[in-house]
């Protein structure tokens, strides 16, 4: 077995790796870049070296100095996890000639895969269903679009090299076809130099359900089971789980074994993912192969026991598989989902910032938190914005559903938007519970989706929101005694004498759009009266870190309270509620409009700019092209001007509000 890993990744899965090689007393080796410099990762592992900027071009994607290091400190093998070099088949060739190890496919392998065209072609021969259609080599755009009429409507063009869910385009009429095979072959061009298309029959409605499957070099292939991925946004996983809730018996043993001969049929080598596209009447296609670990792994160990990674490593140092297929068993049921720093609510736009307050489930054989960030840590526009995978188990679907509604509720941000209060919507829509979905249910019902995220303030909660305040006032004033050393003071009476002489106190609140809400409440020692339409006395307890107990109606209730200045969370019964203290006497500032420059809407990497100072605008016009979560957004002049300056230039990574291009002065 290897003494040395180094692990090529940062975030949450470079913690992952980390945790495996601890327990095989494997020493790791992390890396990081200047944004990187404190994080988990880092402080996780044996040993962490400086490779370079924060821009992964400038340390994560630099093969030579990633084996220069690795050389110089006796590293016998290399982890590259998801993303950054996984894939990247020049890497995947250069470790072992470099002496080194590369946890993961041979770069054959992961050529043979990288072309969706051959890779199909390949599965075709190995008897492995593919989605019928054209993936040949002639492109001549007459003979696509005669191939397109023997597909039938509606189909899908695809680039060959597409991935990310870029690059494909769905027609449905003969007539669209020239047109929307244009603009494919435009973008495939940009996005990855290469225009060659593929032609597919449109599966409507369709799962995704994928298998883990894994191969040795001594020729035994299995696979683990699969994983139903259809939760998705613009192809983008938010919730997965295993088993599939879709699939009988007949179909999973069928699909099982066709990812199976798809990993003889390349001899491959390590941990892979065979994606498959599932009809409404259950008949699948092979899709796609993802050739390293996936970043949904976690379900498939919490249902068979087994710690994936584990088996990457003692694969790739030599060793048979450790199970055959008929050892690997699965057992209940879990479910993964992600936290995202983005804005449900305005087009998913990422969210970068300090995370001042992060709270997560206390971690037990039934729920586990992959995160590579603590609290105090940043979300930056360098990297993907997932904050945390959140792990459950259970006995059923239900219970381990419940402990994901659970595990959500004892989650916590401030500092970033994210998608918790989300989550939580589609965890409990009946829809979710009753298994109603394909890949574009969440895209077809995003407007009801939101409008249901959008709950009632409970009165409970508003109660939890004044305590808190109130019980941050008291403690306040406690300290001011305490330092001032004098228990006679005043100041340390907690009794509802207050220094203008009145107990009764006034807060607003803001939830929402909601107008200022009022709460009148008198305070006691340990128990607050509210002023509603009767008095409500509320007995108080504070119990472990940000959580107090209320005992209202004769009834204890249990809250999760986090509070940033005037911002407050709330977590009742598994759900968050974000409500702002307002001060009713301070003018309202927000409404005030800027001047009309380009500002970034959100954190990104320039990928185009398209102005120069002193240019002539029009109404409309591209000036930029911003590139974050995977997808463009075009800023464009809202009215004819003159650019006065541009600050940014192409390949530039920029904050949220950052002002990029300035309008002269008419
Ligand atoms: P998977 O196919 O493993 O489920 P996704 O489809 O969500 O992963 O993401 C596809 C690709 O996006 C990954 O292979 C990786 O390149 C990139 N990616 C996703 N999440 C992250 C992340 N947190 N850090 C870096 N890259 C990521
Ligand atoms: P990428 O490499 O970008 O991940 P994939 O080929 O894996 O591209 O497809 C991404 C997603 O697009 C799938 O998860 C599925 O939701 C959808 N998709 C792909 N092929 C089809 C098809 N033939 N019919 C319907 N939807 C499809
Ligand atoms: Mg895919």
């Amino acid at each position: 077995m290897f003494k040395k890993v180094l692990i090529a990744n940062r975030g949450e899965i470079a913690c992952r790796v980390i945790s495996t090689l601890k327990k095989m007393g494997i020493t790791s080796v992390a890396v990081y870049s200047d944004a990187d410099r404190h994080a988990r990762h880092v402080k996780l592992a044996d040993e962490a070296y400086h490779i370079g900027g924060s821009r992964p071009d400038e340390s994560y994607l630099k093969v030579e100095t990633l084996l220069t290091l690795a050389k110089r400190i006796g590293v016998d093998a290399i982890h590259p996890a998801y993303g950054f070099l996984s894939e990247n088949s020049g890497f995947a060739r250069a470790c072992p000639e470099a002496g080194i190890t590369f946890i993961g496919p041979s770069a054959d392998s992961i050529e043979k895969m990288g072309a969706k065209d051959a890779a199909k072609a390949l599965m075709e021969a190995a008897n492995v269903p593919v989605v019928p259609g054209y993936h040949g080599e002639e492109q001549n755009p007459d003979f696509l679009e005669e191939q397109a009429c023997k597909v039938g409507f509606p189909l899908l063009i695809k680039a060959v090299s597409g991935g990310g869910g870029k690059g494909m385009r769905v027609v449905n009429a003969a007539s669209e076809f020239a047109n929307s095979l244009d603009s494919v072959k435009r973008e495939a061009v940009n996005a990855f130099g290469d225009d060659r298309v593929l032609l597919e029959r449109y599966i409507s409605k369709p799962r995704h359900i994928e298998f883990q499957v894994f191969g040795d070099s001594h020729g035994h292939y299995v696979h683990l089971h699969e994983r139903e991925c259809s939760l998705q946004r613009r192809h983008q996983k938010i919730i997965e789980e295993t088993p599939s809730p879709f699939l009988d018996e007949e179909t999973r043993e069928a699909m099982g074994v066709a990812a199976s001969n798809a990993a003889r049929a390349i001899s491959y080598l390590g941990a892979g993912t065979i994606e498959f596209i599932v009809g409404e009447d259950r008949s699948f296609y092979f899709m796609e192969m993802n050739t390293r670990l996936q970043v949904e792994h976690p379900v498939t160990e919490m249902v068979t026991g087994q710690d994936l990674v584990e088996w990457q490593l003692r694969i790739a140092a030599g060793e048979a598989l450790p199970l055959t297929q008929d050892q690997i068993t699965s057992a209940g049921h879990s479910f993964e989902t992600r936290l995202y720093a983005e804005n449900p609510n305005n087009l998913f736009l990422p969210s970068t910032g300090k995370l001042s307050h992060l709270r997560f489930p206390q971690a037990d054989k039934n729920c586990r938190v992959e995160t590579g960030v603590e609290e105090g840590d940043v979300i930056s526009v360098f990297y993907d914005p997932m904050i945390a995978k959140l792990v459950v188990w259970g006995e059923n679907r239900e219970i381990a559903r419940t402990r994901l509604l659970k595990a959500l509720g004892e989650s916590g941000i401030i500092g970033v938007e994210n998608n918790i209060a989300f989550l939580e919507t589609l965890a409990t829509h009946p829809d979710f519970i009753e298994n109603r979905i394909d890949t574009q249910y969440i895209d077809a019902k995003l407007d009801t989706i939101l409008e249901d995220s959008r709950i009632g303030l409970p009165q409970n909660v508003l109660l939890a929101a004044s305590v808190r305040l109130l019980l941050d006032g008291q403690k306040m004033v406690s300290s001011m005694a305490e330092a001032a050393d004098d228990s006679n003071s005043p100041w340390f009476d907690t009794t509802g004498w207050r220094p203008n002489g009145q107990s009764e106190r006034s807060l607003f609140f803001r939830y929402e759009e909601s107008d200022d809400i009022e709460i009148v409440v008198t305070e006691q020692a340990n128990h607050f009266i509210f002023h509603l339409e009767n008095d409500l006395d509320v007995l108080i307890e504070e119990a472990e870190n940000d959580v107090i107990r209320l005992q209202i109606d004769g009834c204890w209730e249990r809250f999760i309270t986090l509070r940033n200045e005037n911002n407050l969370l709330i977590s009742w019964k598994n759900r968050w509620y974000n409500l702002l203290e307002v001060n009713p006497f301070e003018p309202d500032l927000s409404d005030i409009d800027g001047v009309s420059n380009i500002i970034a809407p959100m954190p990104g990497k320039l990928l185009k700019v398209l102005v120069s100072n002193g240019d002539s605008v029009t109404e409309g016009q591209p000036l930029a092209i911003l590139e974050a979560m995977k997808m463009e957004h075009t800023l464009t002049a809202s009215f004819d001007g003159v650019i006065d300056q541009v600050f940014c230039v192409e390949e530039d990574f920029v904050e949220a509000d950052a002002t990029l291009i300035t309008f002269a002065e008419d």
